[in-house]
Order: structure tokens, then C-alpha cells, then sequence
């Protein structure tokens, strides 16, 4: 399913242009446009997922396919073995802003935790 007024449905669909970094099957990655760390990458679905919420139990592949994406994408960038920071908000109070779910992978920096 394609949301038709999702942002990030139209950078799958290359209709609004992205940095990508990284493309598979199932998933596609791209540069934020604004960075929060050196390297800050999002990791979408290419299928339109709202939030976390909207996960249904056959969605275990869709989501594992992101985190082999980080995994892929913090050794390409090169911060694989010095540590990397991935987080995926879900709705009002977790900050999320686009609703297609999306896995911030944030590397090339020293984070701390808690998080704000
Ligand atoms: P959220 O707040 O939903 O977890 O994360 C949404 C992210 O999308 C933010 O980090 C924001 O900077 C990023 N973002 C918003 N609009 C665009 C855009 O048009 N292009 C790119 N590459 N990133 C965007
Ligand atoms: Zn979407």
C-alpha cells in the first residue's frame, strides 16, 4: 500500500529527491535533511507502515530487513565496530513526525543515555 500523502512514500517512489545510501528489495535508506550526528541515515519500509502501532504479526521479515540495512549501511560508513545509535519513535510523545515508519541509524559521534 502507497499512502499518497506520505512524504516517504514519495521518496520510494523518487517522486521527491533523497540522498540514498543504501536500496534492497524491501527497504530502501536516505540522508536526513537534518543531520543529528555525522552520519544520520532513515530506513524505510518501501511499504507504507504508519507506526510501530500498525504492525501486523506478518511483518517480522519488513522489520528485520531494516535492522540488516544498519548493519550494512554503520560498516559502510565506517563506525560499525566504534558504535552507532539506531531508534525508531512511535507517535506523539516519542517525537515521531513522519508516518511511515523509519529507523534513524545515527553514527560518527559519542551518544549519551538516556536519551532526551
Ligand atoms: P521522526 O521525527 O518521525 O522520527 O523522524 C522524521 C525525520 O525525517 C526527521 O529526522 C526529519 O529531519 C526527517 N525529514 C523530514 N522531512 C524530510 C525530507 O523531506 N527529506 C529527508 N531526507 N528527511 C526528512
Ligand atoms: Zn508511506
Amino acid at each position: 500500500m502507497t499512502a499518497s500523502d506520505c512524504l516517504f512514500c514519495k521518496i520510494v517512489a523518487e517522486e521527491i529527491p533523497a540522498e540514498i545510501v543504501y536500496e534492497s528489495a524491501d527497504a530502501i535508506a536516505f540522508r536526513d535533511i537534518n543531520p543529528q550526528a555525522p552520519t544520520h541515515v532513515l530506513i524505510v519500509p518501501r511499504r507504507h507502515i504508519a507506526t510501530i502501532n500498525e504492525l501486523e504479526n506478518s511483518d517480522t521479515d519488513a522489520v528485520g530487513q531494516l535492522f540488516l540495512a544498519a548493519r550494512d549501511i554503520a560498516r559502510q560508513e565506517g563506525f560499525a565496530d566504534d558504535g552507532y545509535r539506531v531508534t525508531m519513535n512511535c507517535n506523539g510523545a516519542a517525537g515521531q513526525t513522519v508516518f511511515h515508519i523509519h529507523l534513524h541509524l545515527l553514527g560518527g559521534r559519542n551518544f549519551t543515555w538516556p536519551p532526551g
